[in-house]
């Protein structure tokens, strides 16, 4: 227990820091009423979920709490403003974002001790979930102020549940590393758990994620969610394979969440894996085929220059190997070549 007194269950009651007036709704109302109950006691501070998309997705009580905050931090001031003007709230508006958090979070705490609410909303979706409303709900906790959740959309979520996999248990692990041996590191963590595995992506990585998963995790099932709640939303359904081959048709745009299955049967994942399966690349000390250590860039390298093979005949014999489409091998050189020169790292 961390002594904090937030209650998720106060019916509305918790204090306005604002007059709810004659025109203001019931529950408003009656959040004015319990106000001087705890007046004396510090600023609360409130993690205000937003729409990922459509704006209609948000709840009569995140309406609320925008119109009542004696501040608004936001992570992008301009998105948010648009979602304030479409909801007639005028409010306070400050910046916290990842770059201004170490200076913009303390100055949040400081209000909040001086008993000023805080409506803390991200650029879509739950605060709190990958970006850096964590860091201010952590300087929050420790300062002794009260964290309420004003729970509604959020990405991860809602892939999860469209996605048709496996929705309980799962296991959120939010951006993969960028790095791509750290990359690999972090899913080989991953491989063994059964659990269905959720992740945030940027387009411009997906295809090399998706190699990565494909290497590591075998040709598992997955659901890669797009645009949820926008205009161009799109959940497909297949193998990572799959997946892969449809990026090369394709190219990847908008935000994404990739449901992953989780690790399924004997040793092995649902999909399966051509030329192998999952176990290709095994845990230490074990055995696997020869190229199960390798990226598919090393994998390629070494038709190269140990067999003397042209850069295409290389691509088809690791596709054949890895039960991949020749196309899919050079999408996902091209985008691991994209992370190394992005990362610094050379590539292979
Ligand atoms: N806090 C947010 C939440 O609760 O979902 C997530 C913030 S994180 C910085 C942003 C990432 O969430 C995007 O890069 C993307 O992976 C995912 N995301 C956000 N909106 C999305 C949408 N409409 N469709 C698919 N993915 C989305």
């Amino acid at each position: 227990m961390d002594g904090q007194r937030s209650c998720a269950d106060d019916g509305g009651k918790r204090p306005a820091r604002r007059a709810a007036g004659k025109g203001a709704p019931p529950d408003a109302r009656r959040a004015e009423s319990g106000r001087h109950a705890e007046a004396t006691g510090p600023g609360r501070l409130y993690l205000v979920a937003t729409p990922i998309g459509n704006l209609e997705d948000i709840t009569f009580r995140a309406v609320r709490m925008l119109q009542e905050a004696d501040v608004i931090a936001a992570e992008d001031t301009r998105q948010t403003r648009k979602l304030l003007n479409r909801y007639g709230i005028g409010g306070t508006l400050v910046s916290y974002h990842e770059h201004n958090k170490r200076t913009s979070g303390p100055a949040l705490v400081n209000r909040m001790l001086a008993g000023q609410s805080v409506a803390l909303v991200s650029d879509a979706g739950m605060p709190g979930i990958s970006d850096p409303g964590e860091d201010l709900v952590r300087l929050a906790v420790e300062a002794g102020i009260d964290v309420v959740p004003v729970p509604g959309p959020n990405a991860a979520l809602s892939a999860l549940v469209a996605s048709g996999l496996k929705a309980v248990p799962f296991l959120f692990a939010g951006f993969p590393p960028r790095g791509r041996r750290q990359l690999a590191e972090a899913l080989k963590r991953l491989r063994e758990l059964e659990e269905t595995l959720v992740f945030y992506e940027a387009p411009h990585r997906l295809a090399a994620t998706l190699a990565a998963m494909r290497d590591v995790l075998g040709n598992r099932r997955i659901a890669v969610a797009r645009e949820l709640t926008k205009v161009h939303e799109e959940v497909f359904r297949g193998t990572i394979d799959e997946a892969l081959a449809r990026l090369g048709e394709q190219p990847p745009r908008g935000e994404y969440v990739l449901v992953v299955e989780g690790r399924t049967g004997e040793g092995g994942s649902a999909g399966g894996r051509t030329g192998g399966g999952a176990d290709d690349d095994p845990p230490d000390g074990a055995s696997g085929p020869w190229w199960s250590a390798l990226g598919l860039a090393e994998h390629v390298r070494h038709y190269e220059e140990k067999e003397g093979l042209t850069r295409k005949a290389a691509m088809k014999r690791a596709a054949e190997d890895r039960g991949l489409s020749r196309r899919d091998v050079y999408q996902a050189l091209l985008a691991e070549r994209d992370v190394a020169d992005r990362d610094g790292a050379s590539p292979e």
